[in-house]
C-alpha cells in the first residue's frame, strides 16, 4: 500500500503518513457513503447535533496534543495552533444546534393552506479542504453537512492529512460507520472523489482548482460551494488612527506567515499620510521575527511548504525589479522560513498586485483620494474580504462601495454571530456559515397541503 508522508514545514522532518486512498477504490466508499446517508438522514437533526455534541469536549480535552500536531505539520506557531484548535472545540459544542436550529422544517401560513419548507440532506457530501488551517476548515466543511443529514467524504490538503485525520477520528468516536470517510492524496484522488457520485463539492482552494472542479462537476450537474482566493485589499485614508491601522496591517499581513483567503494583500494609503502609516508599519513588522513555530512566543513560522515561499520570493524580487522598494525584510532564510516583508512604491500592474500571494508580504501603494482607493481596491478579480481604515462617515461611505462579500471598517472583517463567510466576483460561489450558510448543504423541498 502506498503511503503519503506528511513532512514538518520548519525541520523537512517526516511527521507521520497515512495510507493514500487508490482512486479505484473512492467509488465504493462514495457507495457506501449513501449508504450509511439513509438511516443517518432519517434522524431528526437535533438527534445528530447531539450525537455529534461531545465531540467539542473530547478535542478541547486534547487541544495541547492537538495544536503541537498541527503546529508540527503545518507549521503555524503553536498559540496560534492552540487558538485553532480551541476555536474549533468550543464553536462545535454550540454550532451544531445552530445548524440544527437552521435546517428544522417550518410551516409557512397561507390563505387556506400550509406550506411545510424543508431542508432535506442532499445525500453525499464530498469535502475538499486546504492546508492553511488544517483543522478549522474540514469543520467548516463537514460540520454543518454532517448535522444536515448527508455523509461527507473528506478529501483534506496532502500537506495536512495527520491533523484533519485526527479531526475525523474524534467524530467517528461517535457517529455511525461510513457517515465521514476521509480520503488521502492529492489531485488524482480529488479528481476522482468529484467524478464519483456525489451530490455536493464543498471546496475551499485555489481558483485554478475551482475552476477544475466546476468544470468536472458539470457533467453531473454537482452542486457546488467554492471558496477560491482573494487578493484583499486595506485602504488607509487621511484622518485614520494610523495607529490601529498599522498593527491591522501587520498582523493582518503576517498571520499564518499571509498564508489566510482574507490576509491583507494589497495596501492603498493615501498619499498625505502615508510616510506616517508606512513608518508605523515597518515598526509592527519588527514583532513578526520568523522563527521556531513550537517555541515559546514565536508568531511567525515557516511557509507550508518551499513551493508556496518560492512563489513568494518570486512576487517579491519582480516587485523590486519593477521598482517597488523593500523597507522590510526580504533577505532569504533558509527552508521554508520567508520573513515578515513590507514593500512600498508598489504599483496595481505588478504581479503581486494582482495574483494571490498568500505570503508574508505587506505591499504599500499610494494613493491621492478615496475614489482613487476604490477605484483600485475594486480593480481585481477577487472580492472576499476588505478593509478599510478612516474617520467616519467616510469609512463607512468608501466600504458601502466596495466589490467584496465581507468588509470591515476600522477593524477586521469577522463580523457578529451568524454572518456569512461570502465572497463576490472569482472568490467563490456560494458561501458558508450562518443559517443560510449552512442551509446550501440541504435540497430545499415545500410540502403544501389545505389548512
Ligand atoms: P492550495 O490550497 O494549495 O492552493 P489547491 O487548490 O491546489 O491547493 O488544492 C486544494 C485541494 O484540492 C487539495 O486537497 C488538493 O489535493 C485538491 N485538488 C487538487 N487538484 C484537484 C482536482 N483537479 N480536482 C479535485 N481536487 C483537487
Amino acid at each position: 500500500m502506498t503511503t503519503l508522508t506528511s513532512f514538518n514545514p520548519a525541520t523537512g522532518e517526516p511527521v507521520g503518513e497515512v495510507p493514500v486512498t487508490p482512486a479505484a477504490e473512492i467509488p465504493a466508499l462514495v457507495a457506501r457513503a449513501r449508504e450509511a446517508q439513509r438511516a443517518w438522514g432519517a434522524l431528526p437533526a437535533q438527534a445528530r447535533a447531539d450525537i455529534i455534541r461531545p465531540a467539542g469536549q473530547a478535542i478541547l480535552d486534547r487541544k495541547d496534543e492537538l495544536a503541537h500536531l498541527l503546529t508540527t505539520e503545518q507549521g503555524k506557531p503553536l498559540a496560534d495552533g492552540l487558538s485553532e484548535v480551541t476555536h474549533c472545540g468550543e464553536k462545535l459544542l454550540t454550532e451544531v444546534d445552530e445548524i440544527a436550529e437552521a435546517v428544522a422544517p417550518r410551516d409557512l401560513p397561507g390563505e387556506g393552506l400550509v406550506t411545510t419548507l424543508r431542508y432535506d440532506p442532499l445525500g453525499v457530501v464530498a469535502a475538499i479542504t486546504p492546508w492553511n488551517f488544517p483543522m478549522l476548515m474540514p469543520q467548516w466543511m463537514a460540520l454543518p453537512a454532517l448535522v444536515a443529514g448527508n455523509a461527507v467524504v473528506l478529501k483534506p490538503s496532502e500537506q495536512t492529512p495527520l491533523i484533519a485525520q485526527a479531526w475525523a477520528d474524534i467524530l467517528n468516536e461517535l457517529i455511525p460507520p461510513g457517515v465521514l470517510q476521509t480520503v488521502h492524496g492529492a489531485d488524482d484522488q480529488g479528481k476522482a472523489l468529484v467524478a464519483s457520485e456525489v451530490n455536493l463539492i464543498a471546496f475551499t482552494g485555489s481558483k485554478a482548482t475551482g475552476q477544475k472542479i466546476m468544470a468536472a462537476a458539470a457533467g453531473g450537474l454537482k452542486r457546488l460551494i467554492l471558496e477560491l482566493g482573494s487578493k484583499d485589499p486595506l485602504i488607509v485614508l487621511e484622518g485614520a488612527d494610523l495607529d490601529a491601522a498599522a498593527e491591522f496591517a501587520a498582523r493582518n499581513s503576517f498571520r499564518n506567515c499571509g498564508q489566510v483567503c482574507v490576509s491583507t494583500e494589497r495596501i492603498y494609503v493615501q498619499d498625505t499620510i502615508a510616510d506616517a502609516f508606512t513608518a508605523r508599519l515597518i515598526e509592527a513588522a519588527k514583532a513578526y521575527p520568523a522563527g521556531d513555530p513550537l517555541a515559546e512566543g514565536t508568531v511567525l513560522g515557516p511557509m507550508v511548504m518551499r513551493a508556496q515561499k518560492d512563489h513568494v520570493a518570486r512576487q517579491v524580487a519582480d516587485a523590486v525589479a519593477r521598482g517597488a522598494k523593500l523597507v522590510h525584510g526580504g533577505a532569504d532564510m533558509p527552508g521554508n522560513f520567508m520573513p515578515a516583508t513590507v514593500l512600498t512604491g508598489v504599483t496595481q500592474d505588478m504581479d503581486i498586485m494582482r495574483t494571490e500571494t498568500f505570503g508574508p508580504v505587506a505591499a504599500v501603494t499610494t494613493i491621492r483620494n478615496a475614489d482613487e482607493a476604490v477605484e483600485l481596491a475594486n480593480d481585481s478579480e477577487y472580492g472576499l474580504g476588505a478593509v478599510v481604515f478612516a474617520p467616519e462617515p467616510l469609512a463607512r461611505e468608501v466600504a458601502s462601495r466596495i466589490d467584496a462579500g465581507m468588509i470591515g471598517v476600522n477593524r477586521g472583517i469577522h463580523g457578529a454571530k451568524g454572518s456569512p463567510w461570502a465572497g463576490s466576483k472569482h472568490s467563490g460561489i456560494g458561501y458558508h456559515m450562518g443559517p443560510d450558510g449552512h442551509r446550501q448543504f440541504c435540497q430545499v423541498r415545500t410540502i403544501t397541503r389545505n389548512a
